[in-house]
C-alpha cells in the first residue's frame, strides 16, 4: 500500500514542517507507513530548526495525487492546502485553526483543538500512544511551538503548550529559552532576503464573503529597517493584489521583543480597517499595540467588521 502523506500548509513555517515530521513518525511507529512533505520553500526559521537537529527538508510535493492518502496537519482551508487536496483521501486532521471549508465524504479522524500549536496536539497524542519521541522529533516539536507562540509571548499560547515544550526540551536536551531565542532570530533576519519575498512571508489566504484578501505576516527584533521601505512594500503588495485579484493585502509587521504589530494594507479598505480595529488607518497603515497573532487579533476582527 501507498504510504500516507503528511502534509502542513503552503508557504510552510516551523509549525507545517515540524508537526508533518512528528506526525508521519507516529503514524509509522504505530502500524501505518506515512512521509512527511512540505508545500513550498522552507523558511530560515525552520531551515535552523532542522539543522539543529540535524534534520533534512522534507520532499516538496505540489499536488496530490488523485485518491492519495494525506493526514493534513496545521490548517485546514482549502486554499492553504496543496493543490489536489479536493480529490485526494484525506484520513485525518490535526489542527488548531478556525475551521474554515473543510468538508469530507467520509468519516474521518479529527483532532481540532484551541491550542497554541499543532505539535502541542502531537504530543498529546504520542502520550496517549505511548510512543517513545526521539530526541530529533522532540526539537522540532518544541521548535514548532516556539514558533506559533513566539516563545510564550502570542496571546494564542496556552498552559497545555508551555507544558509541552518544558517536557520537549528535556527529550530534545537543549534549554529552550536560549535555543528558541536563537530560532527566533535566525528566522527575523531578513536582511539578506529580498524585499518582493517580504510581503510573501507566510501569506494566507481568506474569504470575506464571496472576495479573498491575502495576511502576510513578518516577525522581527527590530521593525525600523522593514518600516523604513513601506512605500516599496506598499507597492509590491499592490502588485500582488491585482494579480491574484484581493479584496485587499495585509501585511503584519510584528514586533516579537515589543509585542506590537504594524498592519500594512492596500486596497481600498480604510473604513474595513477603521471598524476592524477601531483605530483610524494613516496611509495604509494602523499600528496595533500588543498584537502578535493573526488567527486571533487580525483575522477576527477583520471578518467581524466585514
Ligand atoms: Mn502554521
Ligand atoms: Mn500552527
Amino acid at each position: 500500500m501507498n504510504e500516507i502523506l503528511v502534509a502542513g500548509h503552503k508557504s510552510p513555517d516551523t509549525d507545517s514542517i515540524g508537526s508533518a515530521i512528528a506526525c508521519a513518525y507516529l503514524y509509522t511507529e504505530t502500524g501505518r507507513a506515512a512521509k512527511a512533505v512540505r508545500a513550498g520553500e522552507i523558511n530560515k526559521e525552520t531551515r535552523f530548526a532542522l539543522r539543529s537537529f540535524g534534520l533534512t527538508e522534507p520532499p516538496l510535493c505540489t499536488e496530490f495525487a488523485a485518491g492519495q492518502q494525506v493526514v493534513l496537519v496545521d490548517h485546514n482551508e482549502r486554499k492553504q492546502s496543496i493543490d489536489g487536496v479536493r480529490d485526494a483521501d484525506v484520513v485525518a486532521l490535526i489542527d488548531h485553526h478556525r475551521l474554515g471549508d473543510f468538508e469530507t465524504e467520509k468519516p474521518i479522524f479529527i483532532s481540532v483543538e484551541p491550542v497554541g500549536c499543532t505539535a502541542t496536539i502531537l504530543f498529546r497524542m504520542f502520550e496517549r500512544a505511548q510512543v517513545h519521541i526521539p530526541q530529533e522529533i522532540a526539537g522540532m516539536m518544541l521548535s514548532a511551538i516556539i514558533s506559533d507562540t513566539l516563545l510564550f509571548r502570542s496571546p494564542t499560547c496556552t498552559e497545555r503548550d508551555k507544558l509541552a515544550v518544558k517536557a520537549l526540551a528535556k527529550l530534545a536536551g537543549v534549554d529552550y529559552e536560549e535555543y528558541g531565542m536563537n530560532m527566533l532570530k535566525a528566522g527575523a533576519d531578513v536582511s539578506d532576503i529580498p524585499v518582493e519575498q517580504w510581503v510573501q512571508t507566510d501569506k494566507k489566504e481568506f474569504m470575506a464573503g464571496e472576495q479573498t484578501f491575502s495576511v502576510a505576516q513578518l516577525s522581527v527584533m527590530d521593525t525600523a529597517p522593514i518600516l523604513a521601505r513601506r512605500d516599496e512594500l506598499h507597492r509590491l503588495m499592490e502588485a500582488d493584489r491585482s494579480a491574484h485579484g484581493y479584496l485587499a493585502s495585509f501585511l503584519m509587521v510584528t514586533d516579537i521583543l515589543q509585542e506590537e504589530t504594524e498592519l500594512l494594507f492596500v486596497g481600498d479598505i480604510d473604513a474595513w480597517v477603521a471598524r476592524a480595529f477601531a483605530t483610524e488607518p494613516r496611509d495604509g497603515s494602523v499600528h496595533l499595540p500588543g498584537v502578535m497573532s493573526r488567527k486571533k487579533q487580525i483575522v477576527p476582527p477583520l471578518l467581524g467588521a466585514v
